[in-house]
């Protein structure tokens, strides 16, 4: 008999868990079905992987946001953040719900016209828009927020040969105690720059300044820097009624508001970290009410919030393909679905958990995509049952930024479906096949046979 091969032992550490306050255990609960609809059978229909939102999520969402602000403050409008989340049917939810849109490209603002939003409820931001995108907004009556020197002498041009008057804001970046400093956006506060342009978009007469517009960054945990920022832009709006006697429409405080995901390193979940609605709108609206501003002149308050409005409302639905050991040891979960659909996984440490009753057993598992390429990782290390090949899983808070920035890359993009507020299932983007791929490619006739 010879010698047999040496096959180097592996221990398997397996999980009972840390004690937590509640007890022995860290749990993973099972996501078996979506508002009332089994897992499996919506994979089984429409495909694995697949992204599934909940309406009534986008709903409640919605209006909880709104309610916060509203009670607290007389005139208040959200407009909805294309650029977080442009598939029709999710903008169309909150159309409904009243939200205007906010869009940053001239793209995203014809998508938002097909929608059948009214003109003159499009916020265009962004610091490109071309001259066709301009003239488009200005006769649509658009709220044309500002973000550089260029473009309002662009903007003062145009207007020359037009019979509307463009309606603009200007966009204002400022310190806001959180750094580096967003300072790229719009014109700065500190350094006079944002007075200067307001101060000559006064005295050009062909230019309607309709409002204030700031975002100041995005996934903001917590609620001080809304206070700086709205003090600040009051303080603008003051400095117009004062100098000019020029009561302006509105203050928009732009988007920014964390949603309930867990960034990268952090050491407490985002759901029991992240300001909750009602504490951002306290600390917008009490500076606003603070400010100077007579009773017949409060503007207008407008947010363009987006991640916070839509995370918790999308799933992404998949099956584990296989499991594996790397070189040392370590468990390793291969998901069907990568970073390709999930471009917040380099910025978030998502919530996987099994899509179906198992055991409470947990192993230390780096969880990869199915692409070949290193960069596939979802969590490179998180305790995670022992799902087999073919088990379902479900990735929670997905919906904002996923599907606009997602790449078809080594796969294709698959379906997306909405479950309405009676349970049933709408595909709202339909999965990508080769041809929609090829639809776009030529072949020139010497490369057609090979
Ligand atoms: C992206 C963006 C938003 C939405 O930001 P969130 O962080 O998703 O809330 C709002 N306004 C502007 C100008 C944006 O560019």
């Amino acid at each position: 008999m010879g010698k047999k091969p040496f096959e180097r032992p592996v221990i398997t550490k397996i999980n009972a868990g840390m004690p937590a306050k509640f007890g022995l255990q860290i749990r993973h609960d099972p996501i078996t079905d979506i508002d009332g609809v089994p897992l499996q059978s919506l994979m089984d229909q429409y495909g694995s992987p697949l992204f599934v939102y909940s309406e009534k999520t986008i709903r409640q969402t919605y209006i909880e946001a709104y309610r916060a602000f509203s009670s607290r403050y007389p005139n208040v409008l959200l407009a909805w953040s294309y650029k977080t989340n442009y598939i029709n049917a999710i903008c169309n939810i909150f159309h409904q719900e009243g939200a205007w849109a906010e869009v940053v490209s001239g793209f995203e603002y014809r998508k938002a016209l097909k929608n059948g939003v009214n003109g003159g409820h499009i916020i265009f931001n962004g610091p490109y828009k071309s001259t066709d995108d301009l003239i488009l907004a200005i006769n649509n009556e658009s709220l044309i927020h500002i973000d550089h020197f260029d473009e309002l002498y662009d903007i003062i041009e145009i207007s020359k040969s037009m019979e509307k008057k463009p309606k603009v804001a200007v966009r204002v970046n400022m310190d806001i105690g959180i750094y580096p400093a967003w300072d790229r956006f719009g014109f700065n506060y500190e350094n006079g720059e944002a007075w200067d342009a307001l101060n000559r978009i006064m005295h050009y007469e062909n230019l309607e300044l309709v409002g204030l517009h700031t975002h100041i960054g995005t996934y903001i945990m917590s609620t001080a820097p809304y206070k700086v920022a709205s003090k600040k832009m009051a303080d603008l709006a003051i400095g117009l009624a004062r100098k000019f006697n020029h009561h302006i429409q509105y203050i928009d405080m732009g988007g920014g508001f964390a949603s309930k995901n867990t960034l990268k390193g952090g050491y407490y979940p985002g759901s029991d970290t992240t300001p909750s609605f009602d504490d951002y709108a306290e600390a917008i609206i009490s500076e606003l009410m603070k400010a100077e501003f007579a009773p017949d002149h409060l503007p207008m308050l407008i947010l363009e919030t987006g991640r916070a409005l839509i995370d918790d409302a999308g799933y992404l639905a998949g099956t584990v393909i296989a499991n594996k050991r790397l070189a040392d040891g370590q468990r390793a979960s291969i998901l069907d679905a990568g970073v390709n659909l999930l471009f917040t996984s380099f910025w978030y440490d998502h919530d996987i958990r099994p899509g179906k009753d198992v055991s409470d057993q947990t192993e230390e598992t780096a969880i990869f995509g199915p692409l070949c390429m290193n960069i596939d990782v979802i969590r490179k290390s998180t305790a995670f049952p022992l799902l087999k090949k073919g088990d379902p899983f479900v990735i929670k808070r997905v919906g904002a930024y996923n599907n606009t920035q997602w790449l078809q890359f080594i796969t294709m993009r698959p379906n997306v479906v909405l479950i309405d507020l009676k349970g049933k299932v709408h595909i709202i983007r339909e999965k990508e096949t080769l041809e929609t791929l090829n639809q776009h490619e030529y072949t020139p006739d010497h490369l057609q046979v090979i």
